[in-house]
């Protein structure tokens, strides 16, 4: 089994949010209960504030960074409508897209439309116009789907998906590959609530057994999704957790790879 890392962009500044969406009350609640409850310490409640203050919601220099030093080939989706939470203009996002190209990282789409396909293609050729690059990779924000989503991003001209949770090997809709991915670091930490309701040794745990139920499904790749939010000292347990993550898989031997080596792979395997 090989692993394939990603990122979600869901945040590049705070005030993206202000009078578009609920994410800043929502982010003082659950900052305000996770300290309540024990589950931050006042370091990280403080690291939280001075982040907000910063008006700063992204870490994605100092995840590549990381990325690099660990030898964890980097996969980013970045949005280019806005819905659900997601807020961020286009000029932002092109800000971040050719810092991301630039350092050499592979970039795709955060989807917002899941249910047309004429909106589909439109917001994969936004991308295209924005980036300069091809739209190649897609994962909806929120793994939002219904019925004939895949289908539809075959139809769009996207060469793979994401969304989909389930531990299957990556399999064919249309021309389109679709990976199932495993793993997401807010189903771990959070596990089902809207807050962080496990600690790091809790969260381990429960990510050990991920990773062994997918050895027992003999998968050929492991997918996990980390956000950049995370990746500051503001979210502790995120930080360490991922740090984690990525030492117990190359502890384990397991090499970490990109979407397009895992689809050359899959392609050699089948002529
Ligand atoms: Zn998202």
């Amino acid at each position: 089994m090989k692993a394939i890392i990603s990122h979600d962009i869901d945040h590049i500044t705070v005030t993206e949010h202000l009078l578009r969406d609920l994410i800043v009350p929502k982010f003082m609640v659950r900052t305000n209960l996770e300290l309540a409850l024990g589950k931050i310490s006042l370091k990280e409640y403080v690291a939280r504030w001075t982040d907000f203050l910063k008006n700063k919601w992204q870490n994605l220099d100092e995840l590549i960074t990381f990325n690099n030093v660990k030898q964890v080939p980097s996969t980013f989706f970045i949005g280019v409508k806005r819905g659900v939470g997601l807020s961020y203009s286009n000029e932002l996002a092109a800000v971040w897209m050719e810092q991301i190209i630039s350092r050499g990282c592979d970039l795709n789409v955060h989807g917002i439309n899941f249910s047309d396909v004429d909106t589909i293609k439109e917001e994969r050729e936004l991308f295209q116009k924005l980036s300069g690059r091809e739209a190649k990779g897609i994962r909806m924000h929120y793994v939002r789907t219904h019925q004939e989503t895949l289908r539809y991003l075959n139809k769009a001209g996207y060469k793979f998906d994401t969304t989909v949770h389930a531990f299957e090997d990556p399999y064919k809709v249309g021309e389109m590959w679709e990976f199932p991915f495993q793993i997401m670091d807010g189903w771990v930490i959070e596990n089902g609530k809207k807050w962080q309701s496990a600690d790091l040794n809790e969260a381990k745990e429960r990510t050990k057994k991920q990773i062994a139920k997918a050895q027992k499904h003999n998968l050929k790749y492991l997918g996990v999704d980390f956000h950049d939010r995370y990746f500051s000292r503001s979210f502790n347990t995120w930080l360490e957790w991922y740090f984690w993550v990525i030492d117990y898989l190359a502890q384990n031997k397991i090499e970490f790879v990109n979407y397009h080596t895992a689809i050359s792979e899959l392609e050699s395997v089948k002529h």
